[in-house]
């Protein structure tokens, strides 16, 4: 039955064909969705918006619908479904496919940056760049920001001037918001508007500099899409024809070009559907806006709206207390979320001398939830920093509980990926003027200066990488590995060379470098094995260093060769867990400073978005909900401190009736303070000191 004819017609577009509903599939879906969900799912073309609280089924509702355009015979490929995380989009492809069937697998899913990084380098010469563009990371984008900065003179004139650093996050957050850098001093730097002149200077600079080098960095990638969709018509609507539905989840984080960029795509067709929650909006620092959500209507006039209400993710104790936050909050969002789950444990506040009395209750719980019959992976813990969680984690590895760390610094951050990576650039994109920064650096007796000038000299000869080996370099001390580094990037460099041979070239070449820049070299080694099994996976060096960088894999301790335990608990930072859930949810250092975040105290704009993200960790939770409050808490620098409990839990009126308050002891039982310690057989120590003591 299932023959290339059948298949065919069942994927020809809804125009030419649509064919019946399947009475199974429709059956399903009135059983696993309510009303508002299936209205939804099942909506008509045109713009949707689906607005609603935390976990009342948005991602589920856009699953389904996935499932449901495929069934109703739109070719999967031209269902576009952006996601905040590349593992959101195949978490919802693999489930949208157990719903229907392997079709789903082919719809087009992933991050607005990874979809840019595909049609940009379909469309680049349109925008006079190469295909072959390379991707810079924020590191790399401070580097170049710096090189500028310092050849314009505005370094070191013996006044304050923002540094690199504070450069490429002014120029981030203007390409995002677009405001005026006026503005934008004014609000945050204003000892910096008398730079104002060598400041845009500057980013007119940077933005040359990248032309030139042909790299992009995460905002080009988002900007050059949405002039590539405004300016050129047929881009337009080519893309319009290839992509018939856009569906966008957590649609409250993205920014104006995101949205900007959403909306045209969608401006043919208008098959647009975004769902999100406007409370749980957590990137503001970031340049997101919930303005989107808001003005929604005003850019696809006569949407359609549909509002979730009943959340079927946690308990009812557990929504009261995330009601409280959001009452709790300047603006008052007006949602309130209930639950049919009345029955449940009420969210304990948790009490703890210091930071090691935090850990060890949160893994002595996470052993006894185990021994109840919770796997590991329904247990998460989660905290506002990703160094909240240090003491944790060696309390973890000491009783032997496997967990894997999400968030803060990341895999491909680390100096040594990032070396090897900046190698790998150069076989691609021989311009790529931070990549030979970096690579040049790791040669012997190269320091910045000398990385600055060769770098400028291999890039005027058109990046040909025979200049390193002329006489004039070559005479020099490093001149021996200046020709080892040529050798490399020749022989990687030609086509025939696969990603996964290129890679072992480079590491080949790495070694020695590496052993002379860090000490822990050998420690370091292992983390090639994963990029190893990574790169395995691609067919073009270029889109696996995008990948890289744009949405690198996040799998924290351990990784991918790592694997021999297939339960573990997460440990994430509260951003990082966004759109997620599990049984039994820890939220770590409920202390004033620490969540909310120091930086946010007294900042009013600040401040809300870190009730927000109070409310996203306390909606994460199915059944079970620690706080913890430890009384002293560590700072970085391994020193206590006494700590407040966190004001964003003394604003919620009525705290005390939403949480049960514990004291943990360290060494003692956990929340049954007053239960028997049971006897401890102590007959046989006995003897052995009768023995000792009895001459
Ligand atoms: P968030 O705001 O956190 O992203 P969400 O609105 O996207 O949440 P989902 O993650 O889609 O919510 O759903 C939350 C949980 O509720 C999931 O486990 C989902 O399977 C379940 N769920 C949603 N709708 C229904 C339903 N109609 N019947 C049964 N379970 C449901
Ligand atoms: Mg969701």
């Amino acid at each position: 039955m299932d023959g290339p004819e059948n298949r065919a017609a069942a994927e020809r577009p809804s125009e030419t064909s649509t064919p019946p509903p399947d009475p199974l599939f429709e059956q399903h879906l009135r059983e696993a969705l309510n009303e508002a969900q299936y209205r939804a799912v099942t909506a008509d073309e045109g713009p949707h918006l689906v607005i609603a609280g935390a976990g009342t089924g948005k991602t589920r509702a856009l699953t389904h619908r996935v499932a449901w355009l495929v069934q109703r015979g739109i070719r999967p490929e031209s269902i576009l479904l952006l996601t905040f995380t590349r593992r959101a989009s195949q978490e919802m492809l693999r489930r949208a496919t157990g719903l229907l069937d392997e079709r789903c697998r082919r719809v087009s899913g992933g991050t607005f940056h990874s979809f840019a990084n595909l049609i940009l380098r379909r469309y680049a010469e349109r925008l006079d760049f190469h295909p072959r563009f390379t991707i810079l990371d924020r590191t790399d984008a401070v580097d170049l920001v710096g090189i500028v900065r310092s050849e314009a003179g505005y370094a070191g004139q013996g006044k304050r001037f923002p540094r690199s650093d504070t450069l490429v996050d002014l120029f981030s957050k203007h390409v995002n918001t677009q405001a005026p850098f006026t503005d934008l001093l004014e609000q945050d730097m204003p000892q910096f508007l008398d730079d104002l002149g060598a400041i845009e200077d500057l980013f007119g600079r940077y933005r040359r500099r990248k032309q030139e080098q042909n790299v992009l960095d995460y905002d080009d990638l988002l900007l050059l899409l949405r002039d590539l969709l405004r300016h050129h018509t047929e881009v337009r609507q080519e893309l319009a024809a290839r992509y018939r539905h856009v569906l966008v989840d957590e649609f409250q984080d993205t920014n104006r070009l995101q949205a900007h960029i959403s909306a045209l795509l969608a401006s043919v067709h208008r098959n647009i559907m975004a769902v999100g929650d406007d409370a749980q909006s957590i990137y503001g620092f970031r340049g997101a806006t919930v303005r989107n959500i808001l003005d929604f209507s005003k850019i696809f006039p006569g949407a359609e709206i549909t509002k979730l209400e009943q959340n079927y993710r946690s308990t009812q104790p557990i929504l009261d207390l995330g009601n409280g936050v959001l009452r709790s909050a300047k603006e008052g969002i007006g949602k309130e979320l209930f639950s049919d789950l009345d029955e449940g444990e009420i969210p304990t506040l948790v009490r703890t001398p210091d930071d090691h009395g935090q850990a060890e209750f949160v893994a002595r719980r996470i052993l006894e939830l185990r021994e109840e019959g919770v796997p590991l992976s329904e247990i998460a813990v989660l905290a506002r920093a990703a160094w909240h969680t240090a003491e944790l984690e060696l309390e973890l590895q000491q009783r032997n509980i496997p967990f894997r760390k999400f968030g803060g610094i990341r895999f491909v951050e680390a100096a040594h990926i990032k070396d090897v990576c900046a190698l790998l650039k150069l076989t691609a994109n021989p311009f790529d003027g931070p990549a030979w920064f970096r690579a040049l650096q790791l040669l012997e007796g190269i320091g910045p200066k000398t990385a600055r000038a060769i770098t400028d000299h291999v890039i005027e000869r058109d990046g040909d990488v025979r200049v390193l080996v002329q006489p004039k370099l070559t005479s020099r001390r490093y001149g021996n590995e200046l020709s080892s580094l040529s050798d490399l990037l020749q022989r990687a460099s030609a086509d025939s060379v696969g990603v996964s041979a290129r890679l072992e070239q480079v590491l080949d070449a790495y070694s020695p470098w590496m052993e002379r820049k860090y000490d822990d070299a050998n420690q370091r080694r292992n983390d090639f094995d994963s990029l190893a099994v990574i790169a395995g996976r691609y067919a073009e060096v270029e889109s696996f260093l995008a990948d890289l960088a744009i949405d690198p894999p996040d799998f924290g301790r351990g990784g991918p060769s790592d694997d021999q335990e297939d339960e573990w608990v997460t440990l994430s930072t509260v951003h990082s867990a966004k759109g997620l859930e599990w049984h039994a949810v820890f939220i770590l250092q409920m202390n004033a400073g620490r969540f909310p975040s120091f930086q946010s105290l007294g900042k009013e704009a600040d401040y809300e978005e870190e009730r927000r993200l109070l409310y996203v960790a306390v909606t994460r939770a199915k059944r079970y909900l620690y706080l913890m409050k430890p009384e002293e808490v560590g700072n970085r620098y391994r020193s206590y401190e006494v700590g407040e409990l966190s004001p964003l839990l003394g604003d919620i009126r009525d705290l005390r009736s939403l949480v049960s308050e514990h004291v943990h002891v360290p060494g003692q039982e956990l929340l049954q303070g007053d239960a028997t310690v049971p006897a401890h057989d102590d007959s046989a120590q006995l003897q052995r000191i009768e023995d000792y003591f009895a001459d």
